[in-house]
């Protein structure tokens, strides 16, 4: 290991980490060394997220934290990832300190960018973006956990007025399924017990290399992998929900009965408006469409209250949809209003204050469905995954139909478990959005 050491922080979505993990792979493999101390490091590197106005805020705010650092440290400042994409060069403007902006499309050239610094600031050109990875290559650095995620594409090539990932992200490229199977293996090896598949679009998976969706393909091949873990899928899109997939979602044993799909709105008026899909491929229609294949599917959603165009009539259609159709995990999103959107060019556009009014409605509609939902489960025989402990001795776990970081939590109501181990348990207390347990028997191999 070489002299120079490095520390890389993530911001922003699962997808951001895949990235951070990459590049960390290549610095080790390139003689730089890992550190988790911000003032030891030689680079300062901060992997960004600019999707919304808030973002952007929040990560100008800690980069000028690190600023801060590179003063006493000397280090140098090196900045990659979304707010890279969207704001290019006027970076250095913003922040003077940055010594280097570094595209997705040159993380192949991380290591040498950070050897010739000096050229760094000059000589980076912002090109359509192409890049996607083909393999990890070195052991992930979120591994004191039991979740990895693999991104399975990049880009997106949907026409969502409120969206500008696709101006930040570029076109809509898969990886090729040898290569998943290979890294997801490589992570299983490393003792993780759930695998989630991430994307901007993941239902379009394969459509750019194979000539049509291949995500069931994909999953059956992963099934295949020996040992006991869990895969997930997070970021489905209404149009790649069907029979064919949803069958291999439901036939598949390793495979979370967990179906993640951003609807964004219910009412068909706004979906127009939002160029989202709308008919067969409506929130109404595909939930009862995925119900018919399986009623234990637990579905995820998220919504933008807000947006432009949304009156009181839009808004009540979605309480009803919410409350009549009783999805396990829903997010709630204010619109953001951000320029480069089409929706940014829209009139009627609705005040912060009723957007936030909306969304506080919308959730506490929905903390009573979530409450209601888990209530009906309480004396079920579920599995979870032991994660964590809490003092005292407890553990903390998953239950299928929660996903980390996003979603309830299981404590497990028992002293000394194993884990990162899958343990059979019975629900016997039920929250707004958690679940209390006690342990039956260790699933076999766990
Ligand atoms: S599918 Fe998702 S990432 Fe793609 S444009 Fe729509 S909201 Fe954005």
């Amino acid at each position: 290991m070489s002299e120079k050491k490095f520390i890389i922080a993530t911001l922003g979505c699962p997808k951001n980490e895949v990235d951070s993990d990459i590049i960390c792979g290549k610095l080790i493999n390139d003689s730089f060394t890992p550190t988790n101390s911000p003032t030891e490091a030689d680079f300062l590197i901060v992997n960004t997220c600019a999707f919304i106005a808030d973002a952007v805020e929040e990560n100008l705010r800690f980069i000028r934290k690190l600023a801060k650092i590179k003063k006493k440290s000397n280090a140098k400042l090196i900045v990659t990832g979304c707010l890279v994409e969207r704001f290019k060069n006027n970076l250095f403007n913003v922040i003077p300190e940055i010594d280097a902006l570094i595209p997705t499309n040159n993380i192949n050239e991380f290591g040498e960018i950070l050897r010739n610094l000096d050229s760094a600031k000059t000589n980076i050109q912002f090109d359509s973006q192409t890049y996607i990875y083909k393999q990890r290559n070195e052991g992930s650095f979120f591994r004191n956990r039991s979740y990895a995620y693999i991104k399975v594409a990049e880009g997106c090539n949907r026409p969502c007025s409120f969206c500008i990932i696709p101006k930040i992200r570029g076109k809509f490229r898969s990886r090729l399924i040898d290569d998943i199977v290979d890294e997801a293996k490589f992570l299983i090896d490393q003792g993780f017990k759930e695998i989630i598949l991430v994307a901007q679009d993941l239902s379009n998976y394969g459509q750019d290399i194979y000539k049509r969706t291949a995500l069931d393909t994909l999953l059956v091949e992963l099934d295949k992998l020996p040992g006991q873990f869990w895969i997930r899928l997070l970021y489905l899109y209404p149009l790649g929900i069907n029979d064919r997939l949803l069958e291999t979602m439901s036939s598949l044993e390793k495979v979370a009965k967990y179906i993640d799909i951003p609807f964004q709105h219910s009412s068909r008026k706004m979906l127009q408006i939002m160029k989202r899909p709308t008919g067969k491929f409506e929130p109404r229609r595909l939930v009862e469409k995925i119900r018919s294949v399986r009623d234990d599917f637990h579905i995820r959603t998220t919504f933008i209250v807000g947006h432009p165009g949304e009156t009181d009539e839009d808004f009540n259609d979605l309480c009803r949809f919410v409350k009549e159709y009783k999805l396990t995990n829903v997010g709630v999103f204010c619109y953001s209003d951000e320029p480069e959107s089409e929706s940014f060019r829209m009139s009627d556009k609705v005040s912060k204050s009723v957007a936030k009014k909306r969304y506080h409605e919308l959730m506490s509609i929905q903390k009573m469905v979530s409450a209601e939902i888990l209530s009906q489960m309480k004396g079920k025989e579920i599995t979870v995954l032991a994660e964590t402990k809490r003092n005292g001795g407890a553990g903390v776990g998953r239950a299928y139909f929660q996903a980390p970081e996003i979603d309830g939590l299981t404590f497990i109501e028992a002293k000394n478990i194993s884990l990162n181990k899958f343990i059979k348990c019975k629900i016997t207390q039920t929250g707004d959005y958690d679940i209390w347990v006690k342990p039956s028997r260790l699933c076999e191999s766990g």
